[in-house]
């Protein structure tokens, strides 16, 4: 088959210290079990994680990173010139995480806001997609994407968990979803039914690690190994080989994030 036959992890955090003892043992992994690249997304730690996500995409030929401060630290004060400079870092392939999280009180969510828009300035400006961490806030997320013109950039909607009225409206701003471990979880039939109404060729994997372990690991590290395991269940709900799933959701990374230059095929 003329393709893609491996799978990228599009949104991992290994730069974190859950990784420090055995992070390269574990990018190893990831790829022996045909995980070739990560996106090691910067939003930990206000900006080091950032800056750590950049350190690591030097280190490894096969990781790229982002920048960004996540919704939950929007209570602390933005660099913005740090974050103007990590975003223009020839490695770094999307802004973000930024977003909205409205499922608990984090940080104040005019703040949250705030910050979401300059990122989206930051993003139109380096020519960047976006990487957008949304829970419990699809709508005003969407108000602010038409607002300040996302649209000319994209980007994806990580981790997927809005409705499907949401995905419609983010399809048509140039965003597309990824879905992590989720979707493997028993109680998750929501996630799932929510997955079969999406186009393949606008779903990316990821694993979101450390967080959102898939099963049969559910309770221990997650690791962007276990891309895997969400691939196979996006197979099994797509009725479709794990093939075509390597192959059309690796397709979307690479469009989305123009590694075309960047990767071995
Ligand atoms: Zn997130
Ligand atoms: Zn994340």
């Amino acid at each position: 088959m003329n393709g893609y036959n491996f799978l990228i992890d599009t949104h991992t955090h290994i730069d974190g210290k859950d990784f420090d003892e055995d992070r390269d043992d574990v990018i190893k992994r990831a790829i022996t079990s045909n995980i070739k690249y990560m996106i090691n997304v910067g939003g930990t730690d206000i900006l080091e994680g950032s800056k750590r996500a950049v350190k690591l995409s030097k280190e490894y030929d096969n990781i790229f990173a982002t920048a960004g401060q996540h919704p939950q630290d929007a209570d602390t004060h933005l660099d913005i010139d740090t974050l103007y400079k990590l975003a223009n870092e020839p490695n770094v392939v999307a802004i973000g995480e930024t977003g909205l999280d409205f499922y608990k009180d984090w940080s104040d969510f005019d703040k949250q806001k705030e910050l979401l828009k300059t990122h989206i300035e930051i993003a139109k400006s380096v020519n960047k997609p976006l990487i957008i961490h949304s829970r419990n806030s699809g709508k005003d997320a969407v108000k602010i994407l038409k607002e300040c013109n996302a649209s000319k950039v994209g980007g994806v909607f990580h981790c997927f968990s809005e409705s499907l009225e949401i995905y419609n409206e983010i399809e048509k701003l140039n965003f597309i979803v990824s879905f992590t471990g989720v979707i493997t979880f028993k109680n998750a039939n929501k996630v799932r039914e929510t997955v079969k109404k999406i186009p393949l060729s606008n779903i990316m994997v990821e694993t979101d690690a450390p967080y959102m372990t898939p099963e049969p690991f559910r309770g221990t590290r997650c690791e962007p190994a276990y891309t895997l395991y969400t691939a196979k269940m996006l197979a099994q709900i797509k009725e479709c080989s794990l093939e075509e799933v390597m192959n059309i959701t690796t397709s979307n990374a690479v469009r989305l994030f123009k590694l075309e230059d960047k990767i071995n095929k």
